[in-house]
Formats: structure tokens, sequence, C-alpha cells
């Protein structure tokens, strides 16, 4: 028996998760695209290496010491890093430094003030962080509130571009309660229409056909395609 290949071995994830991607948004409608992130965190420089070589642009990390290490490693690479994680304030600069594509985990008024304090006149592309069930171990808004502080923050951070929302799959085994989360996330989707709200990222590893089901635009898989 020949040796595993572990290069071998990620491009075959790569090929059976944008397969299963394609699928399911085709069940949705034919004009539906859906982007992948690749989350890297606990992954090594040299697997996101590889998976460039196979085709993959997007990568997503949830810590700013991670994101700086991989981006500073790998900064010979076109890549698209989007950060991920809870933002701690002074860890504001840090990340900014590091001119992410995108940002999924916004989550108050007060961290998009700081953040837009420190933008100066640069522009950051941001989502809304929606906690659709108020699962109290996550970060998030609530659904009730999420789009007066969206519109809130659309006024008063003018260097902060809301591109949509993003919610972290419901840590159930339940189908019900993990399909409820994703509805109801696209509910403030839906809502946020009028402010120019187009992206919708929900969807990990475990669910993202689900995701998909209900209109999710990125997905962001980190074990199925890492191992
Ligand atoms: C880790 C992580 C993912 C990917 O999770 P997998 O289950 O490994 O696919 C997606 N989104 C966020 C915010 C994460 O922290």
């Amino acid at each position: 028996m020949p040796q595993e290949n572990p290069k071998e071995k990620l491009r075959e994830n790569l090929e059976r998760v944008l397969r299963r991607i394609e699928r399911s948004r085709l069940g949705y409608d034919a004009h539906h695209i859906v982007s992948l992130v690749a989350v890297s965190k606990y992954h090594s420089k040299e697997e996101v290496r590889a998976l460039y070589e196979y085709g993959q642009r997007a990568f997503g990390e949830n810590r700013v010491q991670d994101l700086r290490a991989k981006c500073e490693a790998l900064d010979d690479l076109p890549l698209e890093w989007h950060f991920l994680g809870n933002l701690q304030e002074n860890k504001i600069n840090a990340l900014l430094a590091l001119r992410p594509s995108l940002v999924h985990s916004l989550d108050s008024l007060k961290l998009a003030q700081a953040i837009q304090k420190r933008l100066g006149d640069r522009k950051l592309r941001m989502l809304l962080q929606v906690n659709p069930t108020n699962e109290t171990h996550k970060n998030g808004v609530s659904v009730e509130g999420a789009i007066e502080l969206y519109e809130q923050i659309c006024a008063e951070c003018p260097n902060i571009i809301l591109e949509g929302v993003m919610c972290i799959g419901e840590n159930s085994t339940d189908r019900r309660v993990i399909e409820q989360g994703f509805a109801r996330t696209r509910d403030v989707f839906d809502s946020l229409q009028h402010k120019g709200a187009k992206i919708l990222s929900m969807g990990m590893s475990e669910y993202f056909e689900i995701a998909i089901a209900y209109g999710a635009n990125l997905v962001r898989i980190g074990s199925r395609l890492f191992g």
C-alpha cells in the first residue's frame, strides 16, 4: 500500500467540499453563488499553501496573533484573509495593520466605535454577528436588536462598511434547532436589504448544506477541509 500523501488528502477534501457546495447551491437556486472561506485555525501555513495551490484563495482565522503569523509567513501569496473571532479592543490596531478582507465578528456599537476611531481614513468591511437563539456562551447580538444596531453602526461609523450578517451554527444535534438558527439569521439578513446587506455568512463543517438551503452565500469550513 502506498503511504497516504497529506497534500493529496487536502486536494481530495477540497474537491469533495466544493462538490457538496455546488450541489447545495444548485438545489437552492441556479443563480446563487456561494463563497468558501477555509478556516485554517489549528492548521499550518504549509497546509494553507497546499490548499492555495489547489485553487483556494480565501482563508479565515479567529485570533489576531494567529492571523498575523499566517499573513507574514504567506505574504508571497495573493490570499484573502477573513477574521472570524472575538475581537478585543486592545487588538484592533494589530488587526487593522493586517488589512483583512472581511471581519465577520462585529457584535456591539462600542466595538464599532472603537474601530471607527482607529480607522482614520481607511475603510473596513465587516459583518454583524448575530446570535440567533441567544445562547449565552456565544458572542453576537440578539435577533431583536440586530436591525437597529446595524442601522446605528451604518449611521455612526462611516468607515465601517457593513456588508451583511454572520452566525455560528447552533450547538445542537437537533436539526430543527439548527434550522431555526439559520432561518432567524436569514430573516435579519432579509430585513437589511435596504441597507445593502449582501453577505450571509453561516454554516461550518457540520451543517453547511443546511445553511446554504437557508440562503447562506458564504460558508466557513475548517475541519472538513483540513481533516
Ligand atoms: C472554527 C470556526 C469555523 C470552522 O469550524 P469547523 O467546524 O472546523 O468547520 C467557522 N467559523 C468560525 C467563527 C470558527 O471559529
